[in-house]
């Protein structure tokens, strides 16, 4: 469905858009910005990924600690089933309680029930300008430590991603300017309230309390932009990794929300 590309509808009373499977990720979030919206699933790969590979894969996205998963964005689809037929699941409305979820069903259904051949999205207000930081640790306990003590200080961050040692070393090799090599597990966090520096300054702070030695705090959006790099590039730098050390890395990257009592590994 790469060429079903239409971006059809965009409701911003509603706070709706209807779109084809084949729109990339980024693409769609450009489009709703104009709008003053915003899509928040952002996977990892959402400059190349399609809406409709992010419902078939039930993807969640950098910032879903915070904004959810693409399940909790997807109102309805349209959908061709194995026989031809073609069906409409869902609704427009923000409250659907009435019924079975067969919208949710599908999603994460990974092409196994049907082809979706459109997507209703609900849609955010367009998010407040974020500043981000990394942290860097002797132990993967510590950054767990640093979690726990995040969220239980009442934080809300919009990113706090988690690599762990294998994954660290590949960023740092694949030359990423911020991370230093030889670290047992890195955090990216990243701040969008009304007082992200302020927020940000709290957790580099727990960050160093729980044993933190390399923390890089961004002042403005261009550093920003290269603290999340960090995270973007994991799947291209454990690739890397893979190629060059055999045995394959064991690590993986993929984005949790919550059980953060169960990270200190304790
Ligand atoms: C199970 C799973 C979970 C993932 N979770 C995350 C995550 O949390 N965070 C993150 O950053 N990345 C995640 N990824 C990686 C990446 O985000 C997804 O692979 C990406 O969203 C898929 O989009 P794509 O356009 O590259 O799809 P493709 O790689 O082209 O397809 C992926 C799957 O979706 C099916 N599919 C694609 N389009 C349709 C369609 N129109 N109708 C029905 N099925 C379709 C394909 O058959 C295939 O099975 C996940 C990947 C998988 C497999």
């Amino acid at each position: 469905t790469a060429r079903m590309d239409r971006i059809l509808d965009i409701d911003p009373a509603n706070r709706l858009v209807r779109c084809e499977p084949g729109v990339v990720t980024k693409r769609l979030n450009d489009a709703v910005a104009e709008h003053g919206l915003s899509y928040p699933p952002d996977p990892a790969s959402w400059e190349h990924c399609t809406i409709g590979g992010n419902i078939a894969t039930g993807a969640g996205g950098i910032c879903c600690v915070k904004y959810g998963v693409t399940a909790d964005y997807v109102r309805g689809l349209d959908l061709v089933l194995a026989d031809g037929r073609r069906m409409r699941t869902g609704r427009d409305t923000v409250k659907g309680v009435a019924g079975y979820d067969l919208t949710r069903l599908l999603v994460g259904s990974e092409g196994t029930l049907a082809v979706i051949v459109g997507a209703t999205l609900g849609l955010c207000p367009v998010r407040p300008p974020a500043l981000a930081m990394l942290a860097q640790f002797p132990t993967l306990t510590a950054a767990g430590d640093a979690v726990a003590s995040i969220t239980a200080a009442g934080h809300v961050p919009s990113a706090l991603e988690l690599l762990d040692r294998a994954t660290s070393q590949a960023v740092a090799d694949h030359g990423h300017p911020m991370m230093t090599p030889g670290a047992a597990a890195t955090l990216i966090i990243e701040s969008d309230t009304a007082e992200p520096a302020r927020d940000l300054a709290s957790m580099a702070l727990l960050c160093k309390e729980a044993g933190a030695r390399n923390v890089v705090t961004a002042s403005g959006a261009e550093e920003s932009r290269q603290v999340i790099e960090a995270r973007r590039l994991v799947t291209p730098a454990l690739g890397a990794f893979a190629a060059t050390r055999p045995p394959r890395p064991s690590a993986r990257g993929t984005n949790h929300a919550g059980g953060a009592r169960r990270i200190p590994l304790r």
